[in-house]
């Protein structure tokens, strides 16, 4: 089965993804991440981000791997911590947006989402690279909700400078976060993640009881 949570950032979709995963027994797969070590290593060496056919021979020759305890690498460095910093935050959409970018990230992740039960977080994968999964969510929260929610993980950023960035990558991913339309939208202002987490499972479990496997 696969459980598609898309939405935008701070919506709440790494944690209550992660822990969704835990519960159920799911390998958890975050494509945000996928992203974020491409653009890393096409920053590491110096390669123009308004470029898109380079990016995605990159990213094709280069395959983000994730170990047992969820560490990202790529190009045979762990990226797990470099991949969060802020001049990540601001370029990944810069690269993300480049169709040949996108193309070879599909593929791989619909690779590995063949690979048995998983909670897949995005933008786009109840719309794009798993229209048919099983069950798919779209979180969300108001703006306030989610700066502080960001503000939590980024403790070096100023408030002003991090509403802005949150602003600029809403407006660069604006294309890619429309959610599914057979998506359950929810908003997470508000919820603790336990209880976004319990909604999510009974999504599940009914999927399960209308199809067992
Ligand atoms: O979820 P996270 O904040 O780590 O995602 C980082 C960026 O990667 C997003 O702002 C977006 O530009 C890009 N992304 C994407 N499609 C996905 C996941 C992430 O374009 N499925």
């Amino acid at each position: 089965m696969i459980v598609a949570i898309d939405g935008p950032a701070g919506a709440g979709k790494s944690t209550v993804a992660r822990r969704l995963a835990e519960r159920l027994g799911f390998r958890y797969l975050d494509t945000g991440a996928m992203y974020r070590a491409v653009t890393w290593l096409a920053m590491q060496r110096g390669l123009p981000l308004g470029d898109g056919a380079p990016l995605g021979e990159l990213a094709s020759a280069n395959p983000v791997t994730f170990d047992e305890s969820g560490r990202v690498s790529i190009a045979g460095t762990d990226v797990t911590a470099s991949i969060r910093e802020a001049r990540i935050d601001r370029q990944v959409p810069v690269v993300a947006r480049h169709p040949e970018v996108r193309l070879v990230m599909r593929e791989r992740q619909r690779e590995l989402a063949k690979q048995g039960d998983v909670v897949i977080e995005g933008r786009d994968i109840g719309t794009v690279v798993a229209p048919d999964a099983e069950v798919k969510v779209y979180l969300n929260a108001d703006a306030a909700t989610r700066a502080r929610r960001r503000q939590a993980e980024r403790p070096d950023i100023g408030g002003d400078a991090l509403a802005t960035d949150l602003r600029l990558r809403d407006e660069s991913d604006a294309a890619r976060m429309r959610p599914a339309p057979d998506a359950e939208q929810i908003d997470t202002t508000g919820l603790e993640v336990d209880d976004v987490v319990a909604q999510i499972e009974q999504l599940v479990q009914t999927r399960l009881a209308a199809s067992p496997r």
